[in-house]
């Protein structure tokens, strides 16, 4: 699929934010990204842009007004004068309170929704986003290093123009909070691929969670057992991915990358090699559709910065060298120096041929249960969250058509505003 123009959105601040010592979450590794990029010269064949911040405004579009207002009057200064909300909120320990707290969620959730923006208005036919892909948050919570759900956010965005927007997500923990957020529609199919078993987070993702009411069947999970190595992957990424585009027939695709399911990663237990992981991108952006790819996961840095520059370059079609060219990082790829060094374990792959035969049977009966390409009325189509083209050329009626985006995505507040903590387990989910 040649000539995909290609938009990358990178904040230079986005890599000084530090989530406390010994946390795994270390967003230096999105600079570190960026270096390569820039030292393989990718910057010549894309456009970069420094993104927008997003508002609370933009963030309330899914998350609770006062989860957000928490997340922008907290600090490690007086984090004491919220005890209370903390609890609420599951802010402490996996998520911490740090300096600079909302800027942060405000630049990786700017850029996802400037990405999918720039799709809308095909300014672009691919937008990178590798601060992005926080799968966890929740719509009153943050949850597993995520505190602001950038995905759904951007998925919102999309909404307007796409009838049928498929999730994808190769990160190896379960994408919970997409799912749980796009659950009862038919409008957003999510495809997980993920470790699942012996408690490991978040839980949730088994082959049976397939969605509910409208969105039966839109939900799609692989559980996957610790190992897996690249070819046994891509023997059922492959596959699922092709019956579910041929199924869904979706008008545009987010791909979260979560790098975490890559070999030796400090979190992770899979087994994949860079190329391996890249290969997934490139099975999804040969289809040919508008694609949102965003980061996630990912906790070995020098890796996490190898494989999302090498799929930088699989998005670009453009082949590079193995040998990593000097930069002011180039330490962090000692003792090789190169961008494909064997990061295989020696953990065993526990996913037999039967277990994934299995797994592909019971997807292709879920799928089977899909109308082909569900159809969706379209409604009038609303102004973008941010007006970044001509204000002159906006619609006069425009504050109608924000009256119906309103009630459209933020339908279950004024229902539940007022005992958030009765319903919690229901009421995080959109109509959309
Ligand atoms: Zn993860």
């Amino acid at each position: 699929m040649p000539n995909q123009k290609v938009s990358y959105f990178y904040d230079g601040d986005v890599g000084n934010f530090h989530y406390g010592p010994g946390h795994p979450m270390k967003p230096h590794r999105i600079a570190l990204t960026h270096c390569l990029v820039l030292h393989y010269g990718l910057y010549k064949s894309m456009q970069i842009y420094r993104p927008y911040r997003a508002s609370a405004h933009d963030m309330c579009r899914f998350h609770s007004d006062d989860y957000i207002d928490f997340l922008m009057r907290v600090s490690p200064q007086n984090v004491q004068n919220f005890t209370k909300q903390l609890g609420m909120f599951n802010v402490g320990d996996d998520c911490p309170v740090f300096d600079g707290l909302f800027d942060f969620c405000s630049m990786y959730t700017g850029a996802s929704l400037e990405g999918a923006i720039k799709l809308n208005n095909q300014h672009c036919d691919i937008a990178i986003n590798w601060s992005g892909g926080l799968h966890h948050a929740k719509k009153f919570e943050a949850s597993g290093f995520c505190y602001v759900n950038d995905i759904v956010i951007a998925i919102l965005e999309l909404l307007k123009y796409h009838p049928r927007v498929l999730y994808i997500d190769i990160d190896i923990h379960h994408g919970d909070g997409v799912q749980e957020a796009f659950y009862l529609t038919d409008r957003v199919m999510t495809v997980s691929f993920h470790k699942y078993g012996n408690y490991f987070f978040p839980g949730t993702g088994d082959m049976y969670e397939l969605g509910a009411e409208s969105g039966r069947y839109y939900s799609m999970n692989v559980p996957l057992k610790e190992g897996i190595d690249d070819a046994t992957y891509m023997s059922i990424f492959k596959p699922v991915i092709h019956q579910v585009m041929d199924f869904y027939k979706p008008t545009c695709v987010v791909l979260q990358c979560g790098a975490d399911s890559l070999g030796s990663d400090r979190l992770g237990c899979f087994n994949l090699s860079i190329k391996g992981h890249g290969e997934c991108v490139k099975v999804v952006k040969e289809y040919g559709l508008p694609m949102l790819v965003l980061g996630g996961g990912g906790y070995t840095k020098k890796n996490v910065a190898r494989c999302w520059c090498y799929e930088t370059a699989v998005l670009l079609d453009e082949q590079i060298s193995n040998e990593i060219p000097y930069n002011e990082y180039l330490e962090y790829f000692a003792p090789d120096f190169t961008l494909h060094p064997d990061i295989s374990t020696k953990q065993e792959n526990c996913n037999t041929k039967q277990y994934l035969d299995s797994l592909k049977q019971t997807v292709h009966d879920n799928l089977k249960q899909i109308a082909h390409s569900p159809s969706v009325q379209m409604q009038d189509i609303p102004p973008d969250l941010l007006q970044l083209e001509n204000t002159e050329e906006q619609d006069p009626d425009i504050h109608n058509h924000q009256d119906e985006l309103d009630k459209r995505i933020e339908p279950a507040n004024e229902y539940y505003d007022g005992d958030k903590d009765n319903d919690k387990e229901n009421d995080g989910y959109l109509d959309v």
